[in-house]
């Protein structure tokens, strides 16, 4: 019997944006999407490795477009932060109908709904085998889910960031709307932060990333297996690193 390749990745932080929840309709949340989505968490799960989620909230409210229409920044920004909450109990709902052990934990206390983030204990779960989503981002307005996902990554010690798209990877220009457009294999951190065309990640998100050589790896969430080729060390979408360009 062919031997198993070892897996690149043991421990992986999965970033799904709120707009990919909501699938064609483009707000709230479609039911097949959260089961698309569950279903490639189970694959890798099943692969053994450790699996951190961050789901946003875009679908349900944004902070800024509220505050632009008279509602106070930081008071909208909470509304942003319970919204990722509300797709994170959805993301729990579908994953555990699949079969995983999963836990909430949420950076503004919801006794009753989800634990509190607690650094040690989100290590434990993982160890247990626990798949957990990490809900209402920083804790802070001001900041994104971007942010939420790489500062989370970092204290759990994930190997990558996962950031979930609907194209293949980073392009020159996007791609839906220019098909000529051309997809970055590699990039470096500062690479992504210079080009003006680029916005998969905000710059707080990619500069702690770049801080701390955490490599993120931008790829199709709609593709099934990709997460898996992810994990297992194919070159898929578009890594961004410090590391040198082969
Ligand atoms: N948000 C915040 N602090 C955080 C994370 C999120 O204030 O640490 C708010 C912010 O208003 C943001 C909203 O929550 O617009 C939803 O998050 P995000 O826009 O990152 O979601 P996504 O684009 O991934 O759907």
């Amino acid at each position: 019997m062919p031997t198993e390749q070892p897996l690149k990745y043991k421990r992986i932080l999965l970033k799904i944006s709120g707009e990919a929840l909501a699938g064609q309709q483009k707000y709230g949340i479609e039911s097949e999407m959260l089961k698309l989505f569950a279903e490639e968490v189970v694959n890798v799960r099943n692969l053994g490795v450790e699996v951190a989620l961050v789901i946003g909230g875009g679908n349900i409210h944004r902070g800024v477009a509220g505050a632009i229409k008279g509602t106070d920044r930081a008071t909208s920004d909470y509304m942003g932060m319970l919204a990722t909450l509300i797709n994170s109990l959805a993301m729990q709902d579908a994953l555990e109908k699949l079969g995983l052990n999963t836990r909430v934990l949420s950076a503004i206390e919801v006794r009753g709904v989800a634990e509190p983030y607690i650094r040690r204990r989100a290590v434990r779960h993982l160890e247990k085998g626990r798949v957990i989503i990490f809900a209402a981002g920083t804790g802070n307005p001001y900041f994104t889910t971007d942010t939420g996902a790489a500062l989370r990554a970092n204290e759990i010690h994930a190997e990558v960031i996962l950031k979930a798209t609907k194209v293949d990877g980073i392009f020159t220009e996007d791609p839906v709307k220019n098909p000529n457009a051309q997809k970055f294999d590699q990039l470096t951190y500062i690479e992504v932060l210079n080009n003006k065309n680029i916005k998969v990640m905000d710059s707080t998100a990619i500069s702690l990333c770049m801080d701390n050589n955490l490599d993120i790896v931008v790829f199709n969430l709609f593709k099934h297996g990709n997460i898996e080729r992810v994990v297992r060390g194919e070159h898929i979408g578009t890594l961004v690193t410090n590391r040198q360009i082969h």
